[in-house]
């Protein structure tokens, strides 16, 4: 009998989660043909998901016209694509244990007092008792995580403010913020490597706080860096880019 240790690597899963907040500009294709590279090379599944939980955001027919790209470029996608539309259900239950737990609390502070406080939240009503009618959700952030290991870049250490702020996990006008649902849907992929754009690097200490106070395992994390244009800005769809396809 061999006396070595046979260990088990779990699968790979990566994933793509556009916004259908319009049609695909060339930047996210190149971050997108980056995840569906590091999935086809750790021989892994690449699962495509839907981020289209900010109605107010959505383009209509963007969602179809993004697939569409994916499928032209030959970037093909393995089960089935999820809808943050259809998972609703889902968040809230995992709302009622962070509220089970006192995990969170709401905030009807406006977005201009807390500018005027320098941009970061302070926690202001976090004792105050209020109830959800109009006020936004926030975590109780008591263990904020600080820094973590980018894949590629090395270890990146996320501005404190950002770290220990209440963070809102339910907007004002009632929708899942993307923190709290990217890392709900992320685990119930089982996704084990996230790679996306350096555009997101920031708030990902958020997403490691979660993932510990819900006890998921956290996945790897690669940040690509972004295509820029001649001015430095980000080819995205908000400075209307070209267009892919
Ligand atoms: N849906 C987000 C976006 O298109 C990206 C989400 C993610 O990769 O975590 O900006
Ligand atoms: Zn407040």
């Amino acid at each position: 009998m061999s006396n070595s240790i046979i260990t088990s690597i779990p699968p790979y899963i990566g994933r793509f989660a556009p916004s259908p907040t319009g049609d695909l500009p060339f930047g996210s294709l190149v971050t997108t043909l980056g995840s569906y590279l590091q999935a086809k090379k750790k021989q892994g599944k690449w699962y495509v998901r839907i981020d289209d939980i900010d109605t107010t955001r959505e383009v209509p027919g963007a969602a179809s016209r993004i697939l569409k790209t994916l499928d032209h470029y030959g970037l093909h996608w393995d089960g089935k694509i999820i809808y943050q539309s259809q998972r609703h259900d889902i968040y809230c239950d995992i709302l009622t244990q962070l509220k089970q737990y006192h995990g969170c609390y709401y905030c009807s502070c406006t977005r201009q007092r807390i500018n005027t406080i320098g941009g970061y939240y302070d926690a202001h009503c976090r004792n105050l008792g209020l109830s959800c009618s109009a006020a936004a959700l926030r975590i109780i952030q008591s263990k904020p995580v600080y820094d973590f290991y980018d894949q590629l870049q090395g270890d990146y250490v996320a501005p404190c403010s950002l770290a220990e702020e209440d963070f809102i996990i339910v907007r004002k006008d009632n929708l899942f913020a993307y923190n709290l649902v990217v890392v709900i849907d992320d685990h119930d992929q089982g996704i084990t490597e996230v790679v996306r754009g350096a555009d997101l690097i920031a708030p990902t200490v958020r997403q490691i706080s979660l993932y510990r106070y819900l006890a998921f395992p956290q996945p790897d994390y690669v940040y690509l860096p972004l295509v820029l244009n001649r001015s430095h800005n980000k080819l995205s769809k908000q400075n209307h880019t070209r267009r892919c396809q």
